[in-house]
C-alpha cells in the first residue's frame, strides 16, 4: 500500500475512468487536480466535487505533481508525459493504481478479440459455483471502484476479480499480480493508438510478466509468451507458468472438437498423437479434457470455434481452481453469450418459387477488426447455405487483405457500407456498395430471393468500427435488427 495522503496528483481524462480515479485519490486524502479536453471540464467537475481543474494541453507541463493518471482514453505518448517521466515522474494508469491497494485475488483476460465473453462467462460459471465474483477493468466495474467496496468491509468483500484488460490499461500497468492470465489472439488492431503491430503486441504481453499461472490457446501464436521478445517487452518473470493449454483440433474424421491439454511446460510431446488418437475415437463433437469428452457442442449456447476456444478458456481456469467440473460444465451449457457478438436475431422464412427460404439473421455487430471478422466466416463450412456477408465502417488503418481468402471461400455476396468500403472493394470487386443497413438489408433479401436456396444466413459482420456511421457498435446492432425486423415478414 503506499501512502497518498497530501499527494499532489493530476487525473488525465474525466471519463468514466477519469471520475472513479478521483473518487478514489479523495478517498486517501491526495490533492487531485483533474485535465480533460472538454473546454468546459472546470463547470463539468465543479457539479461533482470541489477539485481543482484545467483543460489539457499536450504540451503541458505536468512537473508540479508526484503522481500523474492517465485515462485509457488518452495516449500516454504525448509530447507531456514524455517529458514527465523523463524528469521521473511517475505516469500510471487506473489499472495500476488498482494493483497498488488491491487485496483480491486476480483473473486478467487480454486479446484482441474474446475478452468481454470470456470475462462475462467466467464472471456467471465463477458466480455459479457460489463465489463472489466482481467484473471490473475494460469491462464492468472501474477497477478502482472496487477498492472503495474492499475498504468499506470488514470481512473480505469478494473472493475473486475477474479484469479484462485492454493493451491501453496493459501498456500503463507494471505492478498488478494475477493468478490466471490469458491473451486470447493478437491480430492488427488499435494501430493507430500504439503505431505499430509490434507496440500493440508488446502491450499486451506485458500480462505474462504480472502473471503466475497462464492458460495458452494453442493456435494462436502471440497467445504464448514470445521468448524471443522477451527482453524487449521487459518481460522477466520467469517464475510464470503455462497451466493449461486449450485448443481446436482438426480430426480425421472431419470436425472440429475442441479440447483442453493441461501441462506443465511448453513442451509436451505428446500432446499431438493423444489429440488425433482422441478424436477419432469420439463419436460425437464435443469438447474434451485430456481424452475424456466434457460436453457435447450441441449442448451450447455459444456457437462456432472462437465461441469453443473461450468456452475452454474459462473450463480451464475454473478447473485450475479446483471447482466442481459438473456445475462448471452447467453454468457453461446455460451461458447465452451477449448481444452483438455473433448473435442470432432473427429467422425469417421468405417465398421463392413456391418454397420456403429458411434465413438466419446474424449481428455480430462488436466484429470491429479483422480477427473478429474472420472468426465468424469461419463458423460457416462450406455447405449449401447461401451467405450475405454485411462489412464496412472505419478500418482503423488496418490491412483488410487477410479477409480476402476466406471472403472468397466462404460468402455467396459481400455487401459493403461506410467509410472505407472503397477497400473492401479493391479486394472483392463484385461487393455490392450501400449506403446504409436498411439498404443493406432488402439488398440482402432480394439476393436471397434470386438464390433459391433453402438456407440462407445474413451475417453483419463489419471488420470494422462503427463510428464514422453509428453513436457505437451498439447502436450499429441495433439498427440492423430494426431494419431486419422491419422488412422481414
Ligand atoms: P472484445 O472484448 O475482445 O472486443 P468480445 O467478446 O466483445 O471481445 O467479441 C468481439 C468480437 O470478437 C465479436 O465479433 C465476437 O464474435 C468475436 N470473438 C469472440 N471471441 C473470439 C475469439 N476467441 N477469437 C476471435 N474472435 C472472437
Amino acid at each position: 500500500n503506499r501512502d497518498l495522503a497530501n499527494q499532489s496528483i493530476a487525473v488525465i481524462g474525466y471519463g468514466i475512468t477519469g471520475r472513479a480515479c478521483v473518487r478514489f485519490l479523495l478517498s486517501q486524502q491526495a490533492t487531485v487536480c483533474v485535465f480533460d479536453r472538454d473546454v468546459n471540464i472546470q463547470e463539468t467537475v465543479k457539479s461533482d466535487t470541489n477539485v481543482k481543474a484545467a483543460v489539457f494541453e499536450p504540451d503541458m507541463s505536468l512537473s508540479s505533481f508526484s503522481i500523474v493518471v492517465v485515462s485509457p482514453g488518452v495516449s500516454p505518448h504525448l509530447p507531456c508525459f514524455a517529458t514527465y517521466r523523463e524528469q521521473g515522474g511517475v505516469l500510471i494508469g487506473d489499472i495500476e493504481l488498482f494493483a497498488w491497494f488491491n487485496k483480491t485475488p486476480l483473473i486478467g483476460i487480454t486479446g484482441s478479440n474474446g475478452k468481454t465473453t470470456v470475462t462475462d462467462m467466467l464472471g456467471k460459471v465463477l458466480n455459479s459455483a457460489g463465489l463472489h465474483v466482481e467484473l471490473a477493468g475494460n469491462y464492468g466495474k472501474c477497477a478502482v471502484d472496487l477498492l472503495l467496496e474492499q475498504a468499506h468491509t470488514a470481512t473480505p468483500a469478494m473472493d475473486i476479480v475477474v479484469l479484462e484488460l485492454s493493451s491501453y490499461q496493459l501498456e500503463m500497468t507494471e505492478s498488478l499480480q494475477l493468478e490466471f492470465a490469458t491473451i486470447l489472439n493478437i491480430t492488427e488492431d488499435h494501430l493507430d493508438r500504439h503505431g505499430s503491430f509490434e507496440a500493440y503486441k508488446a502491450a499486451k504481453q506485458r500480462i505474462f510478466n504480472m502473471a503466475k499461472n497462464i492458460v495458452v490457446c494453442r493456435d494462436e501464436v502471440f497467445s504464448y509468451p514470445l521468448a524471443m521478445e522477451l527482453n524487449e517487452v521487459g518481460i522477466t518473470n520467469m517464475s510464470t507458468r503455462i497451466c493449461a493449454e486449450v485448443g481446436l483440433l482438426n480430426s480425421l474424421t472431419g470436425y472440429s472438437v475442441g479440447e483442453i491439454l493441461v501441462s506443465d511446460s511448453l513442451s509436451n510431446s505428446s500432446i499431438d498423437s493423444r489429440s488425433s488418437h482422441l478424436a477419432q475415437s469420439i463419436a460425437e463433437p464435443c469438447i474434451q479434457f485430456n481424452g475424456s469428452a466434457l460436453v457435447a457442442l450441441s449442448d451450447l449456447h455459444l456457437k462456432g470455434s472462437h465461441n469453443y476456444i473461450n468456452i475452454m478458456i474459462v473450463l480451464a481456469i475454473c478447473d485450475q481452481l479446483s471447482l466442481d467440473r459438473q456445475l462448471t460444465i452447467k453454468a457453461i451449457c446455460d451461458y447465452k453469450g451477449l448481444p452483438h457478438r455473433f448473435e442470432t436475431i432473427r429467422v425469417s422464412t421468405l417465398e421463392v418459387a413456391g418454397k420456403a427460404s429458411t434465413i438466419t439473421w446474424i449481428n455480430d455487430s462488436k466484429s470491429t477488426n479483422v480477427g473478429a471478422c474472420q472468426a465468424a466466416l469461419a463458423c460457416f463450412t462450406k455447405s449449401d447455405d447461401y451467405l450475405v456477408l454485411i462489412a464496412g465502417g472505419d478500418a482503423k488503418g488496418v490491412d483488410l487483405s487477410p479477409l480476402k481468402k476466406i471472403i472468397d471461400s466462404q460468402v455467396n455476396q459481400l455487401i459493403v457500407l461506410g467509410k472505407d468500403a472503397h477497400k473492401f472493394i479493391e479486394l472483392i470487386p463484385n461487393a455490392i456498395h450501400v449506403r446504409n443497413l436498411q439498404e443493406a438489408v432488402a439488398t440482402s433479401l432480394s439476393l436471397i430471393q434470386k438464390a433459391d436456396r433453402a438456407n440462407a444466413v445474413v451475417l453483419l459482420s463489419p471488420a470494422c468500427a462503427s463510428l464514422d456511421m453509428f453513436v457505437n457498435y451498439q447502436d450499429r446492432g441495433n439498427m440492423f435488427a430494426s431494419a431486419v425486423n422491419e422488412q422481414v415478414a
